[in-house]
């Protein structure tokens, strides 16, 4: 799993474009196809704890309307709602701002996965500084044309209704009831895992971490839990067929209720608005009005489809099973071309280590500007020469990597690195 990212690192070097040149090249990449999207909302609330967001007019350009970006996300509240407003308000820019200035559209969208985790950890900190209670899943999901990127703590899923029927999740959930690796990792930080014990030592209900008593491994917020319960997402990246798909994202409330397949083949052939509707009313009619309960469905429809997506699969495209594919290190152009000729999914990024030094890489040159100041890696906040820690310092990678080189973070982040990784031994923090 560490290494699948490796590929895509060492094309993280300073790609600086003069900005008419980058424009340009824009403008012509947009006479390219590019998909259209459609989407809706439903959403059935019990305690008033799920937010989502979906905005369809993000620029990496600013003012560039050619560089148009959508985000949509899930956000489950647990213990209250402010960690859920919290994280609707701020994630998207501590994203945003983690990405360097000035690349191209293939160098944004290759820096994405590392924004990701740096704009996660920053929200959750910032959050965790205000002093309040609760804590949320977080399912955020950026589609540029063709590519779409997911990054999530919790058990909200996305899932993928590819053109030609094959169904496959981009999410993985952070639940310890079924997520061994996880439950691992908890347990080696410190936590202990277990059930809840009622008068008479019986153990009733799901796998819990505690301190805390928390079902999920990983989230935003939840200051009263142990730091080994960490805000670092699992993130994937696909890049659709020219056939286009359907993306349906929802909360738990959904997935208690139905499996993917359920989903997806209980809203084939409506349009988005409608669907997301059939999802949550087919999810009620199962189970009933459990939880708060939302879905987002996303379409992203081929320029000149006359054909709504998502209509029942012929049975003539049975052989487009939905393969995912590692893309090779040297350009995959040709090889994309072909995927996509035949309806396949191709992946271009995965990662779901809780290892913030594996997650932020090794490249030395992303943390330095050219005017030779530093910058945390995580909260971007300007560090003197002699401030900046690695990231690699002092950890189990730094007989392979060099401590002095970068990411680098500032001293807060550093705490706040060990204390996920279980080595501050006040390990619970007590509000
Ligand atoms: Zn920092």
């Amino acid at each position: 799993m560490a290494s699948s990212g490796e590929g895509r690192r060492h094309h993280h070097h300073r790609n600086l474009v003069p900005l008419a040149a980058l424009i340009s090249r824009e403008m012509r990449n947009d006479k390219l196809e590019k998909p259209s999207l459609r989407y809706g909302s439903a959403a059935q609330s019990r305690k008033g704890e799920d937010y989502f967001l979906m905005k369809t007019d993000c620029q990496r350009l600013p003012g560039n309307s050619s560089s148009t970006f959508s985000v949509f996300a899930i956000f489950d509240g647990h213990n209250g709602n402010a960690a859920a407003i919290f994280t609707r308000e701020n994630l998207l820019s501590h994203v945003i701002s983690a990405i360097p200035r000035g690349l191209g559209r293939e160098e944004w969208l290759q820096a994405l996965p590392r924004a990701l985790v740096a704009g996660f950890v920053k929200t959750d900190k910032e959050f965790q500084s205000r002093g309040e209670t609760s804590g949320t899943t977080a399912t955020f999901v950026i589609v540029d044309g063709w590519t779409v990127t997911v990054a999530s703590v919790g058990d909200s899923r996305c899932i993928l209704d590819a053109q030609g029927g094959a169904i496959s999740v981009l999410t993985v959930d952070h639940r310890l009831e079924e997520n061994v690796e996880e439950r691992e990792r908890v347990t080696a930080s410190g936590g202990e895992v277990g059930r809840l014990s009622i008068v008479g030592g019986v153990e009733v209900g799901p796998l819990r971490c505690w301190p805390g008593g928390l079902c999920l491994s990983r989230s935003i917020g939840d200051m009263d839990v142990g730091e080994f319960i960490v805000p670092i997402p699992y993130v994937k990246q696909v890049k659709l067929s020219k056939a286009g798909g359907r993306l349906i994202i929802a909360s738990d409330g959904i997935w208690d209720a139905l499996s993917s397949e359920m989903a997806a083949k209980s809203c084939r052939g409506l349009p988005a608005e409608l669907a997301a509707r059939q999802v949550v009313k087919e999810a009620l009619r199962t189970r009933g009005l459990k939880d708060d309960t939302t879905c987002i469905v996303v379409d992203i429809i081929p320029p000149d489809s006359s054909t709504q997506p998502s209509s029942p699969p012929k049975k003539q495209n049975k052989l487009r099973a939905l393969i995912f594919r590692k893309r090779s290190r040297e350009s995959a152009s040709k090889l994309a071309k072909k995927l996509s000729a035949v309806g396949i999914v191709e992946e271009l990024f995965e990662e779901g280590s809780a290892m913030l030094a594996e997650r932020l890489g090794n490249d030395s040159s992303t943390a330095q500007s050219t005017s030779g100041i530093f910058t945390c890696a995580v909260c971007q906040v300007d560090l003197a020469p002699s401030e900046g820690i690695s990231v690699h310092a002092g950890s189990i990678f730094s007989t392979s990597s060099k401590p002095w080189q970068g990411p680098f973070l500032c001293i807060d982040c550093r705490t706040k690195k060990d204390a996920m990784e279980g080595k501050r031994h006040s390990g619970v923090k007590v509000v």
